[in-house]
């Protein structure tokens, strides 16, 4: 077997789906390993104001952001910004969003392993509500 090389803007980007996602967000570069590996991933890209429904994933997600400034939430918690270069672990089966600020887009790069043939489950809407009033952690 010889290595696969997705070359950069060799496909469209794809965009997000307005049942998953609020606002404006596109997919670039979908990658998945083979079987029995079960890595996924995907290059998102929220613009400002955007961000992922609530959802969970069945074996956790590692988010690496590549530029921006974004926000994060597991329910319950805090709302942390996160910055181009922050590694952040989303833990399994834990409700949570990830999206741009109002005002400063966000790209990250969004890795998952699949189980039983999906990554994620996805809920409803994280409203304007829930998206602008929890406080935000920076440090
Ligand atoms: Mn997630």
């Amino acid at each position: 077997m010889h290595m696969r090389i997705q070359r950069n803007g060799s496909a469209p980007s794809r965009k997000g789906p307005a049942e998953n996602f609020t606002g404006v967000v596109r997919f670039d570069s979908p990658f998945q390993a083979d079987a029995p590996a079960r890595v996924f991933g995907v290059i998102v890209t929220f613009e400002p104001g955007a961000r992922t429904n609530w959802h969970t994933h069945p074996l956790g997600q590692t988010l690496v952001v590549t530029a921006g400034v974004g926000w994060t939430q597991c329910e319950g918690g805090p709302k942390a910004e996160i910055r181009a270069g922050d590694v952040i672990w989303c833990p399994c089966q834990r409700r949570h969003w990830h999206g741009a600020t109002p005002t400063t887009a966000m790209t990250h790069v969004a890795i998952t392993e699949v189980l039983d043939g999906k990554h994620i489950d996805w809920m409803e809407p994280v409203t304007d509500d829930q998206y602008l009033a929890a406080p935000v952690q920076k440090d």
